[in-house]
């Protein structure tokens, strides 16, 4: 059953709610006492809207942005890459603007936080005071988790789950296999960043064999048996790739247990399956950092309070975007940027003295699934009991039944959200 969709009025309405102002009423040491310091660590979605969107809440407050790259690449969209309809080069970003913000920008690696002292080291060997530590580090990948699966085996079995070189070299070991050859690929079981991006990806390769490699075909292994718009994606792969794409779920005997990089092999319970091409979606965790500050729980991630963002584990240090756990929101860069509007509001406000609003925070998640082909899953959140959860009736997926045209518009409204986003943190 299709899900009720939320109208345009309900979606502007829910944003305004996150971005209202409460009434003041903390005590505001650190205004008192001078311009008040933030430290971002990360300006991928999350980190680089978070440092802007506190300039812009109090341009009081000394912003400095923490990121170990000149240039940032993007991931949404990076599936059509792989699928040879887009260049690399249309996903980079870079930081000129948001320092022309007056954010200082430091291009170095976060490598410790010292909580008491309030301090964040630089592999550069300098440190940096904070009143509040914001930290946006993205995933890593969690090494070893599926046995076999280390750094040097990415190599040959890209994840691509970081946008950058792993792109290309997946593209470019599909573009140099023979028409006929097997394409595997492996999607882990949740959370992980992306929810939908394993089937994006699964379709815009499936995509890529029908008109480059007919003899084809892709074989994706899951380690789950549902996942996000799967009525929507397999409607959509029975129509436009009935011969190209075959998905194995758990309860198929679909879940890797280990990998074979010498013989590109991917084990499972049930057997063996060889590819020419394979791409592992592995296990993941919140990036490193947040384990050497201390935010990262057991479960790899990061526990926050709903309405400020800020660590249950560690006061002064905020977190947001695939790092943290937050509740019924999916790790996308949608839900990163509106995480990172809300916390840094929180931040300005508790720098101020005053006390931070319950937030309703929303999340768009669209997917390519081929050419003129794009699909929609929608939410609201907001906290109840400490938890990010669904606003009841708000939401939902794009229609089961709906024409041809109305899958090209959702393919152009995914093209838009992606440049107005990009604009909006980079430009
Ligand atoms: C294939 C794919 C497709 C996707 N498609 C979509 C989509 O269509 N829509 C959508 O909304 N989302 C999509 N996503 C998800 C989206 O990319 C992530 O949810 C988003 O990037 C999360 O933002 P973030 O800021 O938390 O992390 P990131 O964007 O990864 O940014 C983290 C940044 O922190 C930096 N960093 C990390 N550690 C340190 C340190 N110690 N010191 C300094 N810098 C550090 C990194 O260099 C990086 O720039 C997709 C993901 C994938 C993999």
């Amino acid at each position: 059953m299709t899900a009720p969709r939320m109208s345009r009025r309900e979606f502007l309405a829910s944003g305004a709610a996150a971005a209202a102002a409460g009434s003041a009423l903390l005590p505001a040491p650190a205004l008192a006492q001078g311009a008040p310091r933030v430290v971002v660590v990360g300006g991928g979605f999350a980190g680089a809207t978070a440092a802007r969107a506190l300039k812009q809440a109090d341009p009081r407050i000394a912003v400095t942005l923490v990121e170990a790259n000149r240039t940032f690449t993007a991931c949404p969209f990076s599936n059509l890459v792989i699928g040879g309809l887009r260049e690399l080069g249309s996903q980079r970003f870079g930081y000129d603007k948001v320092a022309a913000d007056g954010i200082e920008v430091a291009f170095a690696v976060a490598t410790g936080v010292d909580p008491q002292a309030r301090t964040v080291a630089l592999n550069t060997g300098s440190s940096l005071a904070y009143d509040r530590l914001v930290l946006a580090p993205g995933i890593d990948i969690r090494w070893g988790a599926l046995p076999g699966y280390d750094e040097p085996a990415a190599a040959t079995m890209p994840h691509a789950w970081k946008a950058g070189e792993q792109t290309l070299l997946l593209r470019r070991q599909l573009e140099a296999m023979e028409d006929g050859g097997t394409v595997i690929m492996s999607a882990p079981a949740n959370p992980f960043r992306c929810p939908p991006g394993p089937y994006e990806r699964a379709s815009l390769i499936a995509n890529f064999l029908k008109t480059r490699k007919p003899r084809s075909k892709l074989i994706v292994l899951d380690a789950k048996d549902q996942f996000s718009k799967q009525r929507l994606f397999e409607n959509a792969w029975k129509e436009l790739y009935p011969d190209h794409l075959e998905w194995v779920g758990l309860s198929q005997g679909g879940k890797v247990t280990s990998v074979e990089p010498t013989e590109m092999t991917l084990v499972t319970e049930f057997g063996k399956h060889k590819g020419a091409v394979v791409n592992v979606i592995p296990p993941q965790k919140a990036g490193h950092i947040a384990e050497v500050a201390g935010v990262a729980d057991r479960t790899g991630w990061c526990a926050i309070d709903p309405v400020t963002f800020e660590s249950k584990l560690v006061p002064n240090i905020h977190l947001m975007g695939d790092a943290i756990i937050a509740g019924g929101m999916p790790k996308s860069a949608f839900s990163a940027n509106a995480q990172a509007k809300v916390c840094a509001a929180a931040i300005a406000r508790l720098l101020a003295g005053q006390q931070p609003e319950e937030p309703r925070l929303i999340n768009t998640c669209y997917s390519v699934v081929g050419p003129n082909y794009g699909i929609t899953v929608a939410g609201v959140y907001q906290p109840v009991n400490g938890v990010l959860t669904d606003v009841p009736g708000s939401g939902g997926v794009s229609p089961l039944d709906a024409p041809r045209s109305f899958r090209a518009q959702e393919a152009l409204f995914a093209e838009g959200w992606f440049n107005t986003i990009t604009s909006e943190v980079f430009g």
